[in-house]
């Protein structure tokens, strides 16, 4: 059997944030991924936005992790020189009975370290968006945009850099507690068993799936996955009729149909929220009627016919509908029993915010001083 000291299952932007952390720490990191290249899953479909850290609850890993990872992820970006723009966001009240929603906002930002934001009346959103339609509003300064994609290739430029190896069209299909640590037998092309000290189960929507098939970890750790669709769909025609982000009230499993630019300029609206069971990343264009109606609420302006189908994405969810909403689920060897193995499950939205908190998270499970192993934090 071939022995590596750290297995990173996937190579989504967790696990390539997971490998490169560990790999700067002076560990020999391997990373396993069931398709043919990097990013191909949740990181490759979502809205790209850089989180402030205001919605989630106080204490939460969510809350945490973002505040830090958002600042990280700035840095980051500006030191490789990775695409990103701080364009700033507004949340719109559309009526006043939502201006209660705003405050209360701006009270959990606070709490959770936001302490930018400005509340905004309609003449002053006039000024900055002369489309948008509302009765009050938050600004958040400090929300951005990013190319996940060069993230990501930074990312996996940097674990190299320090020894990481990358295996490709390389599923995980099982695993168990050995004499000497862990072993994963891994398929695909070249099967494998490789032993290893540490293990990073960074598999997004197939955590829970990799989990389950490794013996010995109980499964009643393992969470209950609920996936939630969310489309988005492109407006075609004309130049962008925003610059910032514009984000509604958020409703319940999402942040509410928003306006998301990327860095091409290219505007788009979404994601929804349709709960499922199974992956499928269609959109069906009949749902563009209900985008109408919640895109109007703060841009009455939109015409008809402008919106076409663009992606979708599968929120890895840990709560269904009608409950609240979970946080990121990070599990380490207190909390399943198992050496040297980390379990993350949940990480939706704002994982790719979040992603180098996470991953110095998960490397203070695993490494007890893991800045004395070589060349320190993110
Ligand atoms: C609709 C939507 C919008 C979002 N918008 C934002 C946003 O604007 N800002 C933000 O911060 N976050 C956002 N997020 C959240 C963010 O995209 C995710 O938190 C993040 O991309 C999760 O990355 P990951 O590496 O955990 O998962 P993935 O990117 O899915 O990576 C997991 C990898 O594991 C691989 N894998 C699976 N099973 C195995 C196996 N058995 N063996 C080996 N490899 C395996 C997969 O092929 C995949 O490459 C959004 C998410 C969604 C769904």
């Amino acid at each position: 059997m071939e022995r590596v000291e750290c297995v990173v299952v996937g190579a989504g932007v967790i696990g390539l944030a997971v490998a490169r952390r560990l790999a700067r720490a002076g560990c020999d990191v391997v990373v396993t991924e069931a398709a043919a290249g990097i990013g191909t899953g949740i990181s490759s479909r979502n809205s790209e936005v850089i989180h402030g850290g205001m919605y989630y609850p106080s204490d939460s890993l969510r809350a945490r992790l973002c505040v830090t990872g958002g600042r990280a992820l700035y840095a980051y970006c500006a030191g490789r020189g990775i695409p990103h723009r701080r364009l700033g966001k507004l949340i719109v009240a559309t009526d006043p009975a939502q201006e209660a929603g705003l405050a209360a906002i701006q009270r959990q930002g606070r709490i959770n370290g936001v302490t930018d934001l400005v509340r905004l009346g309609t003449d002053e959103v006039r000024v900055l968006e002369p489309e948008v339609k509302c009765v009050a509003a938050l600004f958040s300064p400090a929300t951005g945009i990013v190319d996940s994609h060069a993230l990501m290739l930074a990312l996996r430029g940097d674990a190299e850099s320090h020894g990481a190896v990358l295996a490709f069209n390389s599923p995980v299909l099982g695993g168990r507690v050995s004499d000497h640590g862990l072993s994963v037998t891994v398929g695909g092309t070249d099967p494998i068993t490789l032993g290893c000290r540490m293990l990073v189960n960074a598999a997004g929507l197939s955590a829970q799936t990799v989990a389950a098939g490794f013996d010995g970890v109980p499964a009643a750790t393992i969470p209950r996955q609920v996936l939630a669709k969310g489309s988005y769909f492109a407006l075609t025609g004309g130049a962008a009729p925003f610059g910032r982000l514009v984000y509604p009230i958020p409703p319940e499993g999402g942040l509410g149909i928003h306006v998301t630019l990327d860095l091409g300029g290219q505007v788009r609206f979404g994601p929804d929220v349709e709960w499922t069971d199974h992956l499928d990343y269609r959109v069906d264009p009949r749902r563009a009627g209900s985008f109408y109606g919640a895109i109007r609420r703060y841009w009455p302006g939109l015409p008809d016919g402008a919106l076409s189908p663009a992606y979708a994405g599968i929120r890895p969810k840990l709560s269904g509908p009608g409950q609240p909403a979970a946080d990121f689920v990070i599990q380490g060897p207190a909390d399943h029993g198992v050496p040297g193995l980390v379990n993350l499950y949940g990480i939706e939205s704002p994982g790719l915010t979040a992603s180098l908190a996470i991953a110095d998270h998960v490397a203070e499970l695993l490494v007890p001083d893991p800045d004395h192993r070589g060349a320190g934090p993110t």
